[in-house]
Protein backbone atom coordinates (compact mmCIF):
# COMPACT_ATOMS: atom_id res chain seq x y z
CA UNK A 1 0.00 0.00 0.00
CA UNK A 2 1.56 3.28 -0.90
CA UNK A 3 0.17 6.33 0.90
CA UNK A 4 1.27 9.87 -0.79
CA UNK A 5 1.72 11.76 2.71
CA UNK A 6 2.47 15.10 0.84
CA UNK A 7 -0.12 18.19 1.84
CA UNK A 8 -2.54 18.45 -1.68
CA UNK A 9 -4.44 21.67 -1.34
CA UNK A 10 -7.99 23.23 -2.12
CA UNK A 11 -8.98 26.75 -2.84
CA UNK A 12 -9.95 27.16 0.68
CA UNK A 13 -7.12 26.14 2.60
CA UNK A 14 -4.79 28.86 0.64
CA UNK A 15 -4.63 32.81 0.28
CA UNK A 16 -2.75 35.37 -2.09
CA UNK A 17 -0.07 37.20 -0.35
CA UNK A 18 0.02 40.69 -1.13
CA UNK A 19 3.53 41.96 -2.30
CA UNK A 20 4.57 45.54 -3.03
CA UNK A 21 4.10 46.86 -5.95
CA UNK A 22 4.53 50.21 -7.92
CA UNK A 23 0.66 49.65 -9.40
CA UNK A 24 -1.89 53.03 -8.33
CA UNK A 25 -5.39 51.21 -10.09
CA UNK A 26 -7.25 48.38 -11.06
CA UNK A 27 -6.78 49.97 -14.35
CA UNK A 28 -3.56 49.50 -15.12
CA UNK A 29 -3.87 46.02 -15.25
CA UNK A 30 -4.50 43.81 -17.81
CA UNK A 31 -6.12 41.15 -17.76
CA UNK A 32 -6.12 39.41 -21.47
CA UNK A 33 -3.86 36.83 -22.20
CA UNK A 34 -2.75 35.52 -25.84
CA UNK A 35 -1.25 32.06 -26.28
CA UNK A 36 -0.21 30.39 -29.22
CA UNK A 37 -1.60 26.44 -29.40
CA UNK A 38 1.00 23.95 -29.02
CA UNK A 39 -0.50 22.03 -32.03
CA UNK A 40 -1.51 24.25 -34.52
CA UNK A 41 0.39 27.13 -33.89
CA UNK A 42 -2.92 29.81 -33.59
CA UNK A 43 -3.00 32.39 -31.37
CA UNK A 44 -5.68 33.58 -29.45
CA UNK A 45 -5.80 36.54 -27.26
CA UNK A 46 -8.84 37.16 -24.45
CA UNK A 47 -9.96 37.08 -20.78
CA UNK A 48 -9.04 33.24 -20.37
CA UNK A 49 -12.39 32.00 -18.99
CA UNK A 50 -14.80 29.42 -19.96
CA UNK A 51 -18.43 28.62 -19.66
CA UNK A 52 -18.66 24.89 -18.87
CA UNK A 53 -20.08 22.59 -21.20
CA UNK A 54 -23.17 22.37 -19.00
CA UNK A 55 -26.85 21.91 -20.25
CA UNK A 56 -27.59 25.06 -18.34
CA UNK A 57 -24.40 27.07 -18.60
CA UNK A 58 -22.49 26.45 -22.05
CA UNK A 59 -25.84 28.13 -24.11
CA UNK A 60 -25.19 29.96 -27.15
CA UNK A 61 -26.33 33.04 -25.35
CA UNK A 62 -23.83 32.98 -22.91
CA UNK A 63 -21.65 32.52 -25.79
CA UNK A 64 -22.32 35.74 -27.23
CA UNK A 65 -22.61 37.47 -23.91
CA UNK A 66 -18.85 36.33 -22.69
CA UNK A 67 -17.47 37.01 -25.99
CA UNK A 68 -18.67 40.69 -25.19
CA UNK A 69 -15.89 40.22 -22.87
CA UNK A 70 -13.24 38.44 -24.88
CA UNK A 71 -14.46 35.30 -22.56
CA UNK A 72 -15.20 32.07 -24.25
CA UNK A 73 -18.06 29.27 -24.24
CA UNK A 74 -18.23 25.53 -24.50
CA UNK A 75 -21.44 24.71 -26.04
CA UNK A 76 -22.52 21.83 -24.42
CA UNK A 77 -23.17 18.94 -26.80
CA UNK A 78 -26.69 18.69 -27.09
CA UNK A 79 -27.63 21.13 -29.69
CA UNK A 80 -29.08 19.85 -32.72
CA UNK A 81 -27.01 19.49 -35.56
CA UNK A 82 -28.41 22.18 -37.59
CA UNK A 83 -28.62 24.94 -34.55
CA UNK A 84 -24.84 24.59 -34.42
CA UNK A 85 -24.18 24.83 -38.16
CA UNK A 86 -26.19 27.86 -38.01
CA UNK A 87 -24.54 29.51 -34.95
CA UNK A 88 -20.28 28.49 -36.47
CA UNK A 89 -21.44 30.00 -39.51
CA UNK A 90 -23.42 33.16 -38.37
CA UNK A 91 -21.61 34.14 -35.53
CA UNK A 92 -17.78 35.26 -34.86
CA UNK A 93 -16.99 32.25 -33.07
CA UNK A 94 -13.28 32.87 -32.02
CA UNK A 95 -14.91 32.54 -28.37
CA UNK A 96 -16.41 29.54 -28.68
CA UNK A 97 -15.47 25.60 -28.17
CA UNK A 98 -17.82 22.77 -29.63
CA UNK A 99 -17.89 20.01 -27.39
CA UNK A 100 -18.04 16.05 -27.65
CA UNK A 101 -17.25 13.13 -25.88
CA UNK A 102 -15.75 10.24 -27.57
CA UNK A 103 -19.11 8.16 -28.76
CA UNK A 104 -19.17 7.74 -32.52
CA UNK A 105 -22.31 9.17 -32.81
CA UNK A 106 -20.51 12.41 -31.24
CA UNK A 107 -17.68 12.13 -34.11
CA UNK A 108 -20.23 11.93 -37.20
CA UNK A 109 -22.14 14.90 -35.29
CA UNK A 110 -18.74 16.54 -35.22
CA UNK A 111 -17.98 15.21 -38.28
CA UNK A 112 -20.66 17.10 -40.09
CA UNK A 113 -21.13 20.36 -38.43
CA UNK A 114 -17.33 20.65 -39.17
CA UNK A 115 -18.06 20.10 -43.21
CA UNK A 116 -20.80 23.04 -43.27
CA UNK A 117 -19.44 25.36 -40.81
CA UNK A 118 -16.20 26.67 -39.62
CA UNK A 119 -15.23 25.35 -36.72
CA UNK A 120 -11.71 26.38 -34.21
CA UNK A 121 -11.62 24.89 -31.18
CA UNK A 122 -12.76 21.53 -29.24
CA UNK A 123 -13.81 20.63 -26.04
CA UNK A 124 -13.20 16.84 -25.90
CA UNK A 125 -14.83 15.98 -22.26
CA UNK A 126 -15.16 12.79 -20.99
CA UNK A 127 -15.58 12.27 -17.05
CA UNK A 128 -12.63 10.36 -16.55
CA UNK A 129 -9.72 11.18 -19.16
CA UNK A 130 -7.20 8.03 -17.82
CA UNK A 131 -8.11 5.96 -20.42
CA UNK A 132 -6.49 4.58 -23.18
CA UNK A 133 -9.53 4.82 -25.49
CA UNK A 134 -9.45 8.41 -24.74
CA UNK A 135 -5.90 8.82 -25.18
CA UNK A 136 -6.62 7.51 -29.34
CA UNK A 137 -9.36 9.17 -29.24
CA UNK A 138 -7.41 12.37 -29.52
CA UNK A 139 -4.65 11.37 -31.12
CA UNK A 140 -7.84 10.41 -34.30
CA UNK A 141 -9.14 13.98 -33.86
CA UNK A 142 -5.26 15.80 -34.35
CA UNK A 143 -4.20 13.38 -36.91
CA UNK A 144 -8.03 14.58 -39.12
CA UNK A 145 -7.98 17.61 -37.99
CA UNK A 146 -4.34 19.56 -37.74
CA UNK A 147 -6.03 23.09 -37.83
CA UNK A 148 -8.17 22.19 -34.62
CA UNK A 149 -7.34 23.42 -31.10
CA UNK A 150 -8.57 20.58 -29.08
CA UNK A 151 -9.21 21.07 -25.45
CA UNK A 152 -9.39 17.68 -23.55
CA UNK A 153 -9.99 16.42 -20.14
CA UNK A 154 -10.50 15.78 -17.25
CA UNK A 155 -7.00 14.46 -15.33
CA UNK A 156 -5.68 15.41 -12.46
CA UNK A 157 -1.76 14.33 -12.55
CA UNK A 158 1.07 15.40 -14.35
CA UNK A 159 2.04 11.82 -15.95
CA UNK A 160 -1.70 12.31 -17.62
CA UNK A 161 -1.12 15.82 -18.44
CA UNK A 162 1.77 15.02 -20.45
CA UNK A 163 -0.17 11.99 -22.28
CA UNK A 164 -2.96 14.21 -23.19
CA UNK A 165 -0.94 16.77 -24.42
CA UNK A 166 1.75 14.32 -26.74
CA UNK A 167 -1.35 12.20 -28.19
CA UNK A 168 -2.30 15.98 -29.94
CA UNK A 169 -4.37 17.89 -27.21
CA UNK A 170 -3.32 21.22 -26.93
CA UNK A 171 -5.08 22.21 -23.56
CA UNK A 172 -5.48 19.54 -20.87
CA UNK A 173 -8.62 19.94 -18.78
CA UNK A 174 -8.07 19.82 -15.01
CA UNK A 175 -10.50 18.48 -12.48
CA UNK A 176 -11.95 15.16 -11.01
CA UNK A 177 -14.60 15.90 -8.37
CA UNK A 178 -14.16 19.52 -7.66
CA UNK A 179 -17.13 21.02 -9.59
CA UNK A 180 -20.22 22.41 -7.55
CA UNK A 181 -23.08 19.70 -8.66
CA UNK A 182 -20.70 17.17 -9.15
CA UNK A 183 -21.10 13.74 -6.83
CA UNK A 184 -17.54 11.82 -7.75
CA UNK A 185 -15.87 12.12 -4.48
CA UNK A 186 -19.32 11.09 -2.79
CA UNK A 187 -20.33 8.17 -5.07
CA UNK A 188 -16.37 6.82 -6.34
CA UNK A 189 -13.84 7.86 -3.37
CA UNK A 190 -12.15 9.57 -6.47
CA UNK A 191 -10.47 12.56 -6.42
CA UNK A 192 -7.54 15.42 -6.15
CA UNK A 193 -7.75 18.74 -4.59
CA UNK A 194 -7.91 20.93 -7.57
CA UNK A 195 -5.36 24.24 -6.34
CA UNK A 196 -2.20 21.31 -6.00
CA UNK A 197 -3.97 19.37 -9.18
CA UNK A 198 -3.78 22.82 -10.87
CA UNK A 199 -0.21 23.28 -9.76
CA UNK A 200 0.83 19.96 -10.38
CA UNK A 201 -0.98 19.88 -13.96
CA UNK A 202 0.30 23.05 -15.14
CA UNK A 203 3.82 22.45 -14.30
CA UNK A 204 3.57 19.64 -16.52
CA UNK A 205 1.92 21.04 -19.43
CA UNK A 206 4.24 24.09 -19.43
CA UNK A 207 7.17 22.12 -19.61
CA UNK A 208 5.89 21.15 -23.10
CA UNK A 209 4.74 24.19 -23.75
CA UNK A 210 1.00 23.18 -23.51
CA UNK A 211 -1.57 24.89 -21.32
CA UNK A 212 -4.60 23.45 -18.63
CA UNK A 213 -7.66 24.62 -18.11
CA UNK A 214 -8.80 24.62 -13.85
CA UNK A 215 -12.04 23.42 -14.16
CA UNK A 216 -14.45 23.32 -11.35
CA UNK A 217 -14.41 24.37 -7.07
CA UNK A 218 -14.47 27.87 -8.53
CA UNK A 219 -17.43 29.35 -5.95
CA UNK A 220 -16.40 32.75 -5.72
CA UNK A 221 -14.00 35.01 -7.75
CA UNK A 222 -11.39 35.03 -5.09
CA UNK A 223 -10.82 31.10 -6.46
CA UNK A 224 -10.66 32.12 -9.75
CA UNK A 225 -7.62 34.55 -8.62
CA UNK A 226 -6.08 31.40 -6.83
CA UNK A 227 -6.61 29.65 -10.19
CA UNK A 228 -4.83 31.52 -12.16
CA UNK A 229 -2.31 32.15 -8.92
CA UNK A 230 -1.61 28.33 -8.98
CA UNK A 231 -0.58 28.41 -13.41
CA UNK A 232 -4.16 28.11 -14.71
CA UNK A 233 -3.80 30.01 -18.27
CA UNK A 234 -7.61 29.18 -18.66
CA UNK A 235 -10.35 28.77 -15.62
CA UNK A 236 -13.75 27.01 -16.76
CA UNK A 237 -17.17 27.86 -14.58
CA UNK A 238 -20.16 26.39 -14.34
CA UNK A 239 -22.18 27.16 -10.48
CA UNK A 240 -20.42 30.71 -11.13
CA UNK A 241 -22.12 31.15 -14.10
CA UNK A 242 -25.67 28.96 -13.58
CA UNK A 243 -28.94 31.43 -12.66
CA UNK A 244 -28.55 34.05 -15.43
CA UNK A 245 -30.60 35.14 -18.16
CA UNK A 246 -28.48 33.73 -20.83
CA UNK A 247 -28.81 30.29 -18.82
CA UNK A 248 -31.30 27.22 -20.10
CA UNK A 249 -32.52 26.28 -17.14
CA UNK A 250 -35.70 26.41 -15.49
CA UNK A 251 -36.77 29.69 -13.54
CA UNK A 252 -39.03 29.33 -10.53
CA UNK A 253 -41.36 32.25 -9.97
CA UNK A 254 -42.68 33.84 -6.66
CA UNK A 255 -45.73 36.74 -6.50
CA UNK A 256 -44.16 39.83 -4.40
CA UNK A 257 -46.80 42.96 -4.50
CA UNK A 258 -48.96 41.37 -7.01
CA UNK A 259 -45.83 41.07 -9.39
CA UNK A 260 -44.60 37.60 -10.60
CA UNK A 261 -40.84 37.95 -10.44
CA UNK A 262 -38.31 34.82 -10.76
CA UNK A 263 -36.41 33.94 -7.90
CA UNK A 264 -34.42 30.74 -8.78
CA UNK A 265 -33.43 28.31 -11.68
CA UNK A 266 -32.35 24.51 -11.79
CA UNK A 267 -28.68 23.82 -12.18
CA UNK A 268 -27.22 19.74 -12.51
CA UNK A 269 -24.68 18.26 -13.28
CA UNK A 270 -24.08 16.82 -16.50
CA UNK A 271 -24.14 12.84 -15.02
CA UNK A 272 -27.09 13.52 -12.68
CA UNK A 273 -30.49 11.97 -12.63
CA UNK A 274 -31.93 15.14 -14.26
CA UNK A 275 -29.00 15.21 -17.63
CA UNK A 276 -29.26 11.09 -17.66
CA UNK A 277 -33.23 11.04 -18.04
CA UNK A 278 -33.54 13.72 -20.16
CA UNK A 279 -31.26 12.22 -22.60
CA UNK A 280 -30.36 8.90 -21.87
CA UNK A 281 -33.70 7.88 -20.90
CA UNK A 282 -32.71 7.19 -17.20
CA UNK A 283 -29.90 6.29 -15.47
CA UNK A 284 -28.43 2.70 -16.70
CA UNK A 285 -28.45 -0.01 -14.27
CA UNK A 286 -24.92 -0.25 -14.14
CA UNK A 287 -24.02 2.48 -13.39
CA UNK A 288 -24.37 5.47 -10.25
CA UNK A 289 -25.44 9.41 -11.22
CA UNK A 290 -22.72 11.20 -9.94
CA UNK A 291 -24.14 14.89 -10.44
CA UNK A 292 -26.37 17.04 -8.37
CA UNK A 293 -30.12 18.92 -9.40
CA UNK A 294 -30.21 22.08 -7.48
CA UNK A 295 -31.84 25.25 -7.44
CA UNK A 296 -29.74 28.57 -7.64
CA UNK A 297 -30.58 32.20 -6.91
CA UNK A 298 -31.81 33.60 -9.84
CA UNK A 299 -29.50 36.87 -10.59
CA UNK A 300 -30.46 38.57 -14.28
CA UNK A 301 -27.83 39.10 -16.93
CA UNK A 302 -24.25 37.70 -16.60
CA UNK A 303 -22.92 40.84 -17.28
CA UNK A 304 -22.61 41.71 -13.40
CA UNK A 305 -21.33 38.50 -12.65
CA UNK A 306 -18.68 38.99 -15.47
CA UNK A 307 -17.82 42.05 -13.77
CA UNK A 308 -17.41 40.93 -10.20
CA UNK A 309 -15.04 38.05 -11.61
CA UNK A 310 -12.85 40.22 -13.87
CA UNK A 311 -12.71 43.30 -11.30
CA UNK A 312 -11.82 40.57 -8.83
CA UNK A 313 -9.05 39.04 -10.85
CA UNK A 314 -7.83 42.47 -11.68
CA UNK A 315 -7.84 43.78 -7.89
CA UNK A 316 -5.61 40.57 -7.28
CA UNK A 317 -3.60 41.92 -9.53
CA UNK A 318 -2.97 45.16 -7.73
CA UNK A 319 -2.44 43.67 -4.80
CA UNK A 320 0.60 41.40 -5.88
CA UNK A 321 2.20 43.66 -8.35
CA UNK A 322 0.83 42.02 -11.51
CA UNK A 323 0.32 44.34 -14.41
CA UNK A 324 -0.29 41.90 -16.66
CA UNK A 325 -2.34 38.02 -15.95
CA UNK A 326 0.66 36.51 -17.61
CA UNK A 327 2.96 37.23 -14.82
CA UNK A 328 0.51 36.01 -11.72
CA UNK A 329 1.65 32.43 -11.39
CA UNK A 330 4.93 33.98 -10.92
CA UNK A 331 4.29 37.08 -8.39
CA UNK A 332 1.93 34.22 -6.37
CA UNK A 333 2.88 33.10 -3.00
CA UNK A 334 0.09 31.02 -1.18
CA UNK A 335 -0.02 31.03 2.70
CA UNK A 336 -2.06 28.13 4.22
CA UNK A 337 -4.72 29.18 6.12
CA UNK A 338 -6.94 27.71 8.42
CA UNK A 339 -9.81 29.44 8.15
CA UNK A 340 -10.58 31.83 4.94
CA UNK A 341 -13.16 33.83 5.53
CA UNK A 342 -15.42 35.88 8.17
CA UNK A 343 -18.63 34.17 8.18
CA UNK A 344 -20.28 36.06 10.95
CA UNK A 345 -23.15 37.40 9.10
CA UNK A 346 -23.55 34.11 6.98
CA UNK A 347 -21.52 32.64 3.84
P1 LIG B 1 -18.29 24.21 -11.06
O1 LIG B 1 -17.72 25.42 -11.72
O2 LIG B 1 -19.77 24.17 -11.11
O3 LIG B 1 -17.73 23.98 -9.70
O4 LIG B 1 -17.74 22.96 -11.92
C1 LIG B 1 -18.05 22.80 -13.28
C2 LIG B 1 -17.50 21.48 -13.76
O5 LIG B 1 -18.07 20.37 -13.05
C3 LIG B 1 -17.79 21.13 -15.19
O6 LIG B 1 -17.01 21.84 -16.11
C4 LIG B 1 -17.51 19.63 -15.23
O7 LIG B 1 -16.14 19.35 -15.36
C5 LIG B 1 -17.96 19.19 -13.84
N1 LIG B 1 -19.27 18.53 -13.89
C6 LIG B 1 -20.40 18.96 -14.48
N2 LIG B 1 -21.41 18.10 -14.29
C7 LIG B 1 -20.91 17.09 -13.57
C8 LIG B 1 -21.47 15.87 -13.05
O8 LIG B 1 -22.65 15.55 -13.17
N3 LIG B 1 -20.61 15.07 -12.37
C9 LIG B 1 -19.30 15.38 -12.20
N4 LIG B 1 -18.52 14.53 -11.57
N5 LIG B 1 -18.76 16.53 -12.64
C10 LIG B 1 -19.55 17.36 -13.32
Amino acid sequence: MIIESDLKLDFKDVLIRPKRSTLQSRSEVDVDRTFKFLHTGGEWTGFPLIAANMDVVGTMAMAKALSRFGAMTALHKHYPAEDLVAFFRDTDTTNVFYSLGTTEADYDKFQHVKAKAPVGKVCLDVANGYTERFVRFIGRMRTENPDLVIMAGNVVTGDMTEALLLAGADIVKVGIGPGSVCTTRKMTGVGYPQLSAIIECADAAHGLKGQVCGDGGCTVPGDVSKAYGAGADFVMLGGMLAGHDECEGDLRYEERDGQRIPVAMTFYGMSSDTAMKKYAGGVAAYRASEGKTVEVPYQGPVEGTMQEIMGGVRSMMTYIGATKLKEVAKRTTFVRVGAQLNTVFGG
